[in-house]
C-alpha cells in the first residue's frame, strides 16, 4: 500500500466477517484515496448484497452465545479493545489522516475520543440495570429487565472514521448485541484497522463485522442492512437525505433506528460575551476537520453592540492561526475537503451566497495549494435565503449575520428543520438560562465550542435525528425493556 507508511500490521483491504478477512465474492475492489494529494492508498473489497448477507448471518449466529455472556465478560473484552486502540494511537492517527485528510493532531484527538467510547461502555456494560416496581396486587411482583435487541446494523460517515464506529459498537456490544458495520467508502481503512484490534482483543467471531462497499454497491448493501429479518435495529450517522431513506426501509420490518443526521448549528454571540472566548470557541466549533462535522457552527449570529469588535478579532485570528495544507505536515490545522463532491458543494454555497448579496471579508476561493484545499472564508450580510445559511456548509466558511435583540436571535436560531447542536456566548447568567431553554436543539454549548465527549448525550431533535449516543442513554437503542410479571405469590 502506497502512502501508508507507519501502519503495515493495521492495514487491511478485505472485509472482516465472522472473525476472518474476506474478499468480495465477485473479486471486485474499489480505490481509497488520500484527499491531500489524490494518491491511491489501497483497493478495498467491494462487498455486495450477498456478501453482506454472510456478515448478517455471522452476526445472527454469534448473537446466540454473545447475548448469554456476562456483563463482566463483555466489559473485559471492550476494555482490552480500548487498550489496544490506545496502544496503536499513533499508527491509527496516521492512517486516518491519510484517508480522511484531517490534520494529525486532530486525528490523534479522534483516536482518543473513539477509544473513550470503548472504555466508557466497558464500564457501562456492568450497569445496565433493571427496575423493581411497586405492584398494584399483593400477589404479584413487577420487574423490568433490559435485554439486547439482537443484530445491529451500523452505518457510519467518513468525517469521524473511528469514533462513529466505536460510539455505536461500544454501546451495542456492551448491551449484548452483535453488529455489522458499513463504513463510508472514503474511509474503510480506519474501520478495518479497528476490526483488526477487535480481533486481537478477543472479541469472538461474528460479534463485530465490517463490510466495505463502494458508493455504487452501497444502496443495495444499506437496504439489506435495514430490511433483513435477522437485523433488529439500525444506527446511522450521515446526511439527512440518506437517514430518511433508511428510516423508510426500517419501517418495513418495524426495526429500531437511531439517526444522527445533519445539523445547521447556530452560534450566537451576545453583547455580554467575552469576545476572546467567543472567537476561540468559534474557531473550535467551526474549523475542526475543516468545518466538516455535523456539529460545526454554521450560522453565526452576532449582536450589534459587539459586532465590529468580534468580526475584526475573528478575521485576525483566522489569518493568524489557520494553516492550510496536508494534514500529515507539522503545524497544519486545516486539511483538504474529503472529495470532489464536497469541494464543489462548498464552492457553490459561497458563489451562490455572494451572488445573493453576501459580502466576502476573507477567502472565498479554492486555496492556492490547489486540489481539495479551500481557503478559510468569512461571509457577512448573509440571510436565510442564502445557501450559506439554509444549508449545512460542511466546509471552512464562516457566515455571519448581525442581530439586535435576544428574541430576534432565538427566532432566527429556531427557524430551521434541523436541531442538532447550537452554541452561544454570554456572560449574563439569566440570559444563559433563558437562551439555553429556548434553543431548539439536542445539544447546547454555552460559552463552549467543543461539546463532544463520551459522557455527553449526543443527538438531535427535529430532522437532525432520533435517539442519543454516548452517555448511559447510548444503551437505549440497543436494548429493550422486558416486563416480567410474577403472579401467585
Ligand atoms: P455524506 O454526504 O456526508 O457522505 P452520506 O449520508 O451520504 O453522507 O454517507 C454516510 C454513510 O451513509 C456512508 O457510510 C455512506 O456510504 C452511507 N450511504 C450513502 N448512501 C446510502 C444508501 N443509499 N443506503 C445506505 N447507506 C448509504
Amino acid at each position: 500500500i502506497i502512502g501508508v507508511r507507519y501502519v503495515s500490521s493495521l492495514v487491511h483491504n478485505k472485509a472482516y466477517i465472522d472473525g476472518g478477512w474476506v474478499e468480495a465474492q465477485s473479486g471486485n475492489v474499489f480505490p481509497v484515496n488520500n484527499p491531500a494529494n489524490g494518491e491511491v492508498l489501497s483497493h478495498v473489497a467491494d462487498m455486495c448484497e450477498s456478501d453482506t448477507q454472510t456478515a448478517i448471518d455471522a452476526a445472527h449466529n454469534a448473537f446466540v452465545t454473545w447475548k448469554t455472556t456476562t456483563a463482566k465478560e463483555r466489559s473485559v473484552l471492550l476494555r482490552r479493545w480500548y487498550e489496544l486502540v490506545e496502544t496503536h494511537k499513533t499508527d491509527l492517527a496516521h492512517l486516518m489522516t491519510s484517508e480522511c485528510g484531517k490534520p494529525l493532531a486532530e486525528a490523534h484527538g479522534e483516536v482518543s475520543y473513539g477509544s473513550s467510547f470503548l472504555e466508557f461502555y466497558a464500564e457501562e456494560a456492568r450497569r445496565i440495570y433493571g427496575e423493581v416496581v411497586p405492584s398494584p396486587h399483593p400477589s404479584k411482583e413487577i420487574l423490568f429487565i433490559r435485554q439486547p435487541i439482537g443484530v445491529a446494523s451500523l452505518i457510519t460517515p467518513w468525517n469521524f472514521p473511528i469514533a462513529m464506529i466505536t460510539r455505536k459498537a461500544g454501546a451495542a456490544l456492551a448491551s449484548g448485541c452483535t453488529c455489522v458495520v458499513k463504513p463510508a467508502e472514503d474511509t474503510p481503512l480506519s474501520a478495518l484497522a479497528i476490526a483488526h484490534l477487535a480481533h486481537q482483543a478477543g472479541i469472538p467471531p461474528g460479534v463485530f463485522n465490517v463490510v466495505t462497499s463502494s458508493r455504487a454497491n452501497t444502496p443495495d448493501v444499506g437496504k439489506l442492512m435495514c430490511t433483513s429479518p435477522k437485523v433488529a435495529g439500525v444506527s446511522f450517522t450521515g446526511s439527512t437525505a440518506v437517514g430518511k431513506l433508511l428510516y423508510e426501509w426500517c419501517s418495513v420490518g418495524v426495526k429500531r433506528i437511531g439517526l444522527e443526521l445533519g445539523g445547521n448549528a447556530v452560534f450566537i454571540v451576545f453583547n455580554s460575551a467575552n469576545v476572546t472566548a467567543a472567537v476561540d470557541g468559534l474557531i473550535n466549533a467551526k474549523f475542526r476537520n475543516a468545518g466538516q462535522t455535523c456539529i460545526s457552527a454554521n450560522r453565526i449570529l452576532v449582536q450589534s453592540g459587539i459586532y465590529e469588535e468580534f468580526l475584526s478579532s475573528l478575521k485576525a485570528a483566522m489569518m493568524d492561526r489557520l494553516v492550510v495544507g496536508d494534514g500529515a505536515k507539522e503545524g497544519v490545522n486545516q486539511g483538504p475537503l474529503i472529495n470532489d463532491n464536497q469541494f464543489r458543494r462548498v464552492e457553490r454555497v459561497v458563489s451562490e451566497s455572494v451572488s445573493c448579496g453576501a459580502e466576502l471579508v476573507l477567502g472565498g476561493h479554492g486555496h492556492e495549494l490547489g486540489g481539495l484545499f479551500y481557503s478559510p472564508t468569512i461571509l457577512t450580510h448573509v440571510n436565510k435565503h442564502m445557501p450559506c445559511f439554509n444549508e449545512e456548509i460542511f466546509g471552512p466558511i464562516v457566515a455571519i449575520k448581525k442581530f439586535e435583540t435576544e428574541d430576534e436571535a432565538i427566532t432566527e436560531a429556531n427557524c430551521t428543520n434541523h436541531g442538532l447542536a447550537s452554541y452561544f456566548y454570554s456572560q449574563d447568567v439569566s440570559q444563559t438560562w433563558r437562551v439555553g431553554r429556548q434553543l431548539e436543539a439536542g445539544m447546547v454549548g454555552i460559552n463552549e465550542g467543543l461539546i463532544s465527549c463520551c459522557e455527553g448525550a449526543f443527538g438531535g431533535i427535529k430532522q437532525s435525528g432520533l435517539g442519543r449516543e454516548g452517555s448511559r442513554h447510548g444503551i437505549d437503542d440497543y436494548t429493550y425493556i422486558k416486563y416480567l410479571c410474577f403472579g401467585g405469590i
